[in-house]
């Protein structure tokens, strides 16, 4: 007896994402992003799976770095914001991590930290997306202070695009640019560069540099609200799933949900299923966002509750409680949902809450 909204997350996918993304770009390294609970589909099981084929897993804080490392990942994992105080960077260096350094801060940092081990560095540039990075003309100097620190092991240079997920986007090529400028600036020819996501690894492949960092598409979510040819090959991991508990025939002019904001305009048929906000699935997904039942799509039917939807299934042939319900998956991508709910799907999968049970297969 369970409730029947559960989380199933298909570690084989992600696999099979992974190895995707390494045939995309072969004559690069492939770092695979694991941040935020591996985008709502579990660091730990997501790093197990991968640790055979990976020798760099990135997270986004030392916190998420030590919780993979406690459950046996041996590989180094990369700091993507790098140490947030000084005494943390003696921490990362203890349990094997590499960080990025974006800032003047950072770097003085790094050469008063004391170390167990030297560390190696990724010294991050802002060709654009103006979040993180040292000014391009900062480059070398940067570069050449973090080469002469006594706890620094090496130093590798990348970048971020602002908006690779944007088929032939002129800001991709301006960012392009300025990288390899900065790379020009520096005096060490063999520098291990990274700069493609999983955008860039799927769409820009002279993005792929020494190290490639894809998150999204390990986990079979295309970036690109377009449709791509190379993300169509991606597998969803995540299949959100639940059952219908209700079925009604609801008259013309009534009403379905919480503030009435559906209203039938034909005699119909409504399933409940049971799955709603406090489980992951978006508050403000609007009537007609599809959702998958018995192989077909339905539209939703007014407002989301914290415990239930409301489906229109008056088209759909022989639904009945107890029926599966996919809210997301392989039937229905997530980004198409997200679309009906003014977001992406990334943040859909990445806010799942605890609730709905998680069981990976
Ligand atoms: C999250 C992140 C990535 C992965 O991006 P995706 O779009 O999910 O592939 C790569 N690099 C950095 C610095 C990141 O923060």
């Amino acid at each position: 007896m369970s409730r029947p909204a559960k989380i199933f997350i298909d570690l084989a996918a992600v696999e099979a994402n992974y190895k995707c993304a390494k045939i995309l770009a072969p004559n690069s390294k492939t770092i695979a992003v694991v941040k935020a609970d591996a985008y709502g589909h579990g660091a730990i099981e997501v790093a197990k799976k991968l640790a055979p084929l990976v020798e760099l897993f990135a997270v986004s804080c030392l916190e998420e770095a030590i919780a993979i490392r406690q459950a046996g990942i041996k590989q180094s994992i990369l700091l993507l914001e790098g140490c947030f105080s000084v005494d943390e960077i003696s921490l990362a260096a203890a349990q094997n991590c590499q960080v990025v350094v974006h800032n003047q801060q950072q770097i003085n940092e790094l050469s008063s930290a004391k170390v167990c081990q030297p560390l190696s560095v990724w010294l991050k540039v802002d060709t654009g997306m103006h979040r993180l990075g040292v000014q391009p003309s900062d480059v070398s100097k940067a570069h050449q202070a973090l080469k002469t620190c006594a706890n620094v092991k090496n130093t590798r240079l990348m970048s971020h695009f602002s908006s690779a997920d944007i088929i032939n986007s002129k800001e991709v090529v301006k960012q392009l640019e300025a990288f390899s400028t900065c790379v020009g600036t520096i005096k060490d020819d063999d520098i291990q560069l990274s700069m493609a996501n999983s955008a860039g690894i799927l769409a820009w492949p002279n993005s792929h540099k020494n190290w490639n960092r894809p998150g999204i598409m390990l986990y079979g979510l295309s970036p690109f609200s377009e449709c791509q040819p190379q993300a169509s090959q991606l597998q969803a991991a995540m299949s959100f799933e639940s059952e219908v508990i209700a079925m009604r025939d609801v008259s013309i002019g009534e009403s379905v949900g919480y503030g009435d904001t559906w209203v039938a305009c034909r005699p119909s048929v409504v399933a409940t299923v049971a799955v709603g906000y406090g489980d992951g699935y978006p508050r403000n997904a609007k009537s007609g966002t599809p959702v998958f039942v018995n192989n077909q799509r339905a539209p939703l039917a007014g407002r989301v509750s914290m415990d239930m939807i409301s489906i229109d299934v008056t088209d759909l042939q022989n639904v009945n409680i107890g029926d599966k319900v996919e809210l997301w998956g392989k039937n229905l991508g997530a980004n198409e949902v997200a679309f009906w709910a003014d977001t992406i799907g990334y943040e859909l999968v990445t806010r799942m809450p605890t609730r709905a049970k998680r069981l990976f297969i």
